[in-house]
């Protein structure tokens, strides 16, 4: 057993005692998104002593990361999140066993990724097709689940506990049709919002750790500009014909409603086929893409230039999106790169 001394401050509250400190210890998390928020969770839970976390993150560090992504410093710009995070999570609590992935958490990978027994998983994800799956992993595994959501100075967090609160898919039941919703890339995102999501997800994570009974059952929305908290009990929002959580059908881990890629070789390009059809709202995507590069649009396509700063090795890429959804990315041949940029610029 781990030196609990460093935990004495945390031990105090009679709610963890020394007991609740050696139960963290022989727990498993598993934090699928390392950037804002994921970063702000990942380090509560490893100074809290949990046992082991297990990382996933398919995106490298940016400079516009920088603003709010506390794991990260100017040292590590073109590093992949997960194995950054790993080494600043390593040099905070060396009694912590945490798992780096850099993999795209994908349906068909989430099996793999989810190794081992897991106490709690928790959403770092900026899209709802990769919530749907983590949604899936946690009810067909009987695992608790913390959603967190952030755009512009706005969170939305929610524990989904299966057996005894509505999942992520009672309230939502498929992504929001492409290029519908601001993204964080397209809203921005203000930086303190991001650390009270994450702080309502750690401390709901830990509770359960710890075997509290309490957690889930709300849905939290706060506004941080002009502040405004709102519980909502969703207790009662288990959907009757949820595919998931009654059905027990779990469709995004089965990957058959995942966002669908081809690599259109010799032309150093990718295509992205939305998970569901009902089309883009063009001129509404042209003024969101606006800010990041030359936008191009006519009434069959939006085309930008996303100059060097997405997260694509470092390279320029060009989004080019149609009006039924489907994308082509230029300037990559890796499908996770190019769903990327299709979550972060079009939306899940
Ligand atoms: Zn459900």
């Amino acid at each position: 057993m781990a030196d609990l001394a460093r935990y004495h401050r945390q031990m105090l509250l009679p709610r963890i005692g020394e007991a609740g400190q050696r139960r963290l210890a022989g727990s498993s998390v598993l934090l699928v998104g390392c950037g804002a928020l994921g970063s702000v969770s990942a380090d509560l839970l490893v100074r809290a002593g949990v046992g082991r976390l297990v990382l996933v993150d398919r995106d490298v560090v940016e400079p516009t990361n920088l603003q709010r992504q506390t794991l990260y410093t100017e040292a590590d710009l073109g590093a992949p999140k997960a194995e950054a995070a790993r080494r600043r999570l390593a040099a905070v609590n060396s009694g912590v066993r945490v798992e780096a992935h850099v993999a795209d958490f994908t349906g068909d990978a989430a099996d793999d990724l989810a190794e081992g027994p897991l106490g709690v998983l928790v959403d770092g994800t900026d899209n709802f097709e990769t919530r749907l799956v983590l949604n899936d992993l946690a009810v067909s595994r009987g695992v608790p689940f913390v959603y967190a959501g952030v755009v512009g100075a706005c969170g939305t967090t929610m524990t989904v506990v299966p057996g005894r609160t509505p999942c992520l898919r009672c309230l939502v039941d498929a992504p929001p049709p492409p290029g519908s919703t601001p993204t964080c890339d397209t809203a921005g995102v203000f930086g303190p919002t991001v650390v009270m999501a994450a702080a309502w997800q750690a401390s709901e994570a830990l509770r359960l750790l710890l075997g509290d009974a309490a957690p889930g059952g709300d849905l939290v929305e706060f506004d941080l500009w002009p502040p405004r908290v709102r519980r909502f009990d969703v207790r009662g929002s288990r959907r009757a014909d949820c595919p998931c959580c009654v059905g027990r059908r779990f469709d995004y881990l089965r990957g058959v409603a995942a966002t669908r890629t081809t690599t259109l070789c010799g032309r150093n390009a990718v295509q992205v086929l939305p998970r569901r059809n009902g089309g883009v709202d063009l001129p509404a995507l042209a003024g969101r893409l606006g800010p990041h590069g030359a936008v191009a649009a006519n009434e069959f396509l939006v085309r930008c230039e996303l100059g060097a700063e997405p997260a694509d090795g470092g390279g320029a890429c060009s989004l080019t999106v149609f009006g039924d959804g489907r994308a082509i990315v230029s300037g990559t041949l890796r499908p996770e790169r190019a769903r990327a940029i299709y979550a972060r610029y079009v939306g899940s």
